[in-house]
């Protein structure tokens, strides 16, 4: 029977003819139903569009009674056409009443039909509406005949995002494709931020549909998938891997390249009558649905890489560029990407970008770094973001929680509009504190130092009024370079941080690389726990030339001035002794090349990893000063992974065994007369701020955002009054609960800002 009036491809023929013709959305939607009904040999063809408030309207008929057109609706879940918009799979019945999930509305008169063959309409994974056909005569559908169903969907699917059936649906319901949502993320970088969608990896953008002559466009698509499959190939032999494509991400995207499953429905779409890209589409939409539904972390990694791949194929079809054209920019950007590297943020016009929105990056990460030194808001693990975004939708963005609410309704504008004049107005009063010295109501002096890593974070040393830069992440401009840094590079650019800090000495932190922090151009080594591997100064040791080149540039640029040298995740006494004598070797040679060294040399450590504790008596007398690495330290003392969202949420470090380790740092310092800091993210909340300096810590170094917030703290607290409340509770407490409410209740009877 099917087949009988020409086929799927003569049906996508005349669908295209209709979908240019110049009439109501209305009077298209009636003509795509009569055709396809024609087309299927069925009497009935039904498209139902999912609304904003979840149900399905039914927004145009051939063979129902067309009263019901925009009066029937139901919800997702409910009845046949709800169950396919809610498993996003088609349904084809001979003897649809007896179905378990048959609904009967007396207004459509369908009770004459038996058969029943129903499709999702499908947009990147997603429900758009639900398209079905049917028959009186009890008969079953075959495949062919559900694919291009499917196929046609495609088309429809178009139809609702370009927006055109908006004004079909009921008045004062938008349709699911336009509906506003609200996502959670983690808070990456803090701000509010609000503006416009922009795609740092635009989506493609298929201008055909439908095959002009199938056999070409079969052709294109076995070439495309050639051309892809060598490009894998060679850049597994080449290891000439950009960062983030490890050997193994690659192996497993080969495998899909070459998954029969795949490239037979892929062939199959193209046989329909559609394009090589819209069949690539197609499948993707198909797989999308099914995977996005599966919650196994291993399907969810599978849909990733068959995303990229797809979009490699498309990329290959269009020849369309993987990366937004700058000058797409518009005044107030969000940017949003699956994830990025640092040095593709940077190439943004920092005063357009408000925002940016990660799906698969933590607060942790590079990106996150660098958006923070910018300034940018941003948030990040927002799962299957980009399945939701168009390009243009309204977007607001709350970096300090992780909230993101695309197309907003106008009260949660209002609010955020709101928020973000809120901030502006605190920004200014921190601001006006920026001369004030940080003395709190008991007249102790604490000292601010800054966080940074590139240069663009030195602007605001001055502008925030720390007093130093108390940590400076040199590893953050490797990760930026394309190939390993020069010495002389190096050397310049330690010069110019010294010069942008304005007389404020900077303490640099030799490479701290390894676990996350990869350089592109270094071979990567496998490990099983890169966070407990070849990281830091251990690379540093068993590479000395690497080292000792840091070295010298920092020794040159520090000529004639203050230079302060830390090392990180020094695990004992004996691997700072081997550091320092590089130190002092090349500062030998400073003096055998007639070089001035610097006027002051001061080295110190980072106590980031326990062993540290039980060699503080020894290490104390040997250096010059040490900081700690919270974010490291919690890491190991709880064994729980920074950068792992599951277990990472689990302990607090507002707990008694944390505070009493640092408590315990705190007091052989005192005794040893060792200057100490704190320079982990703990040290820039206000809140954890205030039981730092209880626990006896003077010292805090943090982001440029954070200083203004920790000043404000520091100057509405009594200090005196603040140790006896933290020092009773940690005498009370047992085990490893959170201190937070208890302390935040203490803050705020005070009226301490936290
Ligand atoms: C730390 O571990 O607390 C630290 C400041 O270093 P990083 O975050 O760069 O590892
Ligand atoms: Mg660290």
């Amino acid at each position: 029977m099917y087949g009988a009036l020409g086929g799927p491809r003569l049906l996508l023929r005349r669908l295209r003819e209709v979908m240019v013709e110049p009439v109501s959305p209305q009077a298209r939607l009636d003509k795509i139903v009569v055709h396809i009904a024609a087309n299927m040999v069925a009497e009935v063809c039904s498209v139902y569009v999912l609304r904003a408030d979840g149900r399905l309207e039914l927004c145009a008929t051939e063979g129902l009674n067309r009263e019901a057109v925009h009066l029937t609706t139901m919800r997702s879940g409910e009845g046949l056409v709800g169950r396919i918009a809610e498993t996003a799979e088609p349904l084809a019945l001979s003897d649809a009443q007896r179905h378990p999930s048959f609904s009967y509305r007396p207004e459509t008169g369908e009770e004459i039909y038996s058969s029943f063959l129903g499709v999702p309409i499908l947009r990147g994974g997603n429900t758009l509406g639900v398209l079905v056909v049917q028959n009186k005569a009890r008969r079953s559908y075959s495949d062919e005949e559900v694919e291009a169903l499917q196929t046609t969907a495609m088309l429809l699917a178009e139809m609702i995002a370009s927006g055109e059936l908006q004004s079909l649906v009921l008045p004062g319901n938008d349709i699911a494709l336009r509906r506003p949502l609200a996502l959670k993320g983690s808070a990456v970088a803090d701000g509010v931020g609000l503006g416009y969608v922009v795609l740092h990896e635009p989506r493609i953008i298929i201008k055909q549909l439908v095959a002009e002559d199938v056999k070409r466009e079969a052709e294109r698509l076995d070439t495309a998938i050639a051309a892809m499959r060598e490009s894998i190939d060679m850049l597994i032999e080449n290891g000439n891997m950009g960062p983030g494509e490890h050997h193994e991400v690659l192996e497993t995207f080969r495998m899909f390249a070459h998954d029969r499953g795949w490239l037979r429905r892929l062939r199959e779409a193209v046989a329909t009558g559609l394009t090589a890209e819209a069949a690539v589409e197609r499948v993707q939409n198909d797989a999308r649905a099914k995977l996005q539904r599966r919650t196994e972390p291993y399907m969810r990694e599978r849909l990733h890489d068959l995303d990229d791949l797809a979009n490699r194929l498309l990329h290959k079809l269009t020849g369309q560029s993987f990366v937004a054209a700058h000058e797409d920019l518009h005044e107030n950007s969000i940017i949003v990407a699956r994830t990025m590297g640092p040095a593709a943020l940077l190439e943004y016009d920092r005063a357009k970008v408000r925002g940016l929105v990660l799906e698969s990056a933590g607060p942790s990460s590079h990106v996150a770094i660098v958006a923070r030194a910018l300034g940018i808001p941003a948030v990040g693990d927002v799962a299957n973001i980009i399945d939701f975004v168009e390009p243009g939708d309204p977007l607001i963005i709350d970096g300090g929680t992780g909230d993101v609410h695309l197309r907003p309704p106008p009260d949660v504008e209002r609010a955020y509009a709101e928020k973000a004049r809120l901030r502006a107005r605190r920004q200014e009063q921190y601001h006006k504190l920026r001369d004030v010295p940080a003395i709190t109501k008991d007249g102790v002096t604490i000292d601010l130092h800054m966080n940074a890593g590139l240069l663009v974070d030195l602007e605001h040393v001055v502008e925030t009024g720390a007093i130093s830069v108390g940590l400076f992440r040199t590893e953050l401009q490797f990760m930026l370079s394309p190939q390993f840094p020069r010495m002389g590079e190096q050397e310049a650019l330690y010069r110019a941080a010294l010069d942008a800090a304005a007389g404020r000495p900077i303490t640099f932190r030799t490479l701290d690389i390894g676990s996350d922090k990869i350089l592109p151009y270094m071979t990567q080594v496998q490990e099983e726990n890169p966070a407990l591997g070849w990281r830091a100064i251990r690379i540093g040791l068993d590479r000395p030339g690497l080292l000792r080149s840091q070295l010298r540039g920092l020794l040159r640029a520090g000529a004639g001035r203050e230079m302060r040298i830390m090392f990180p995740m020094i695990a004992t006494l004996e691997e700072y002794d081997a550091a320092k004598a590089l130190v002092q070797r090349e500062l030998e040679l400073l003096k055998l090349h007639h070089r001035e060294p610097p006027s002051v040399l001061k080295l110190g450590i980072m106590i980031e990893v326990p062993s540290m504790l039980w060699q503080l008596d020894e290490v104390c007398p040997k250096v010059d000063f040490l900081s700690v690495g919270s974010n490291d330290l919690i890491q190991y003392l709880y064994a729980v992974d920074r950068d792992n969202k599951r277990v990472s949420a689990r302990f607090d470090v507002l707990s008694a065994p944390i505070l009493r380790a640092l408590k315990f740092i705190v007091d052989k310092c005192g005794a040893a007369k060792t200057p100490l800091t704190l320079c982990g993210e703990m040290g820039g909340k206000p809140l954890e701020a205030m039981v730092l300096l209880a626990l006896g810590f003077r010292g805090l170094s943090m982001s440029a955002a954070s200083i203004g917030p920790v000043k404000a703290t520091v100057l509405a607290m009594d200090l005196g009054e603040v140790e006896a409340f933290v020092s009773s509770l940690l005498r009370r407490s047992t085990g490893g609960r959170s201190l937070r409410d208890d302390l935040t209740s203490f803050a705020e009877s005070k009226g301490i800002p936290i």
